[in-house]
């Protein structure tokens, strides 16, 4: 079977920068909900938090994280676990009335080595897909392809979420 990455090379950015900061970001975003548009947190829960990623690598890519900074599933309780779990079921929600994706990657790193850039405060991905969609980047390889802007998406997201009373936990 054939190899196909989705090629995201604005990454290069966050690539770089990993190790630079000492703060891991979402517990500085749960500090911070006055700077929640700048830092593209979605949704707030009580056990969670979910934003979209800075870096993505499709369109609406989000990131469901515990409020805890905590490294792994062991450390959960599962009440948190619960949480999560329906912050996954409702961001599918509102990223298909959003966007319309055909398919989703949904899954977790744990390890630098298996692609965690934050491995002190575990996460999971969401990443909508479409048919196509790694054979167009791979032609077509520059951040444009990120046709929307995070902002716009953002504002997108709550919107859809306002109207049809998103996440329901
Ligand atoms: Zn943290």
């Amino acid at each position: 079977m054939e190899h196909k990455n989705l090629w995201a090379p604005w990454r290069i950015g966050y690539i770089q920068g990993l190790g630079k900061s000492k703060e891991c970001f979402i517990c500085h975003n749960l500090k911070k909900p006055q700077d929640d548009d700048e830092n593209l947190v979605l949704w707030r829960s009580k056990l969670g938090i979910v934003v979209l990623n800075t870096f993505p690598y499709n369109n609406g890519h989000l990131l469901i994280a515990p409020v805890r900074h905590i490294a792994g599933l062991e450390e959960a309780t599962d009440e948190e676990l619960l949480e999560l779990t329906k912050l996954v079921r409702e961001s599918q929600k509102a990223l298909s009335l959003a966007i319309k994706p055909q398919g989703f990657n949904i899954g977790m790193n744990f390890g630098r080595c298996a692609g965690a850039g934050l491995p002190d405060h575990f996460h999971i991905h969401i990443v909508p897909r479409w048919e196509g969609d790694t054979n167009f980047m791979s032609v077509c390889g520059d951040a444009k392809i990120i046709s929307q802007s995070l902002n716009e998406l953002l504002e997108q997201l709550r919107q859809v979420s306002k109207e049809h009373n998103l996440p329901r936990l």
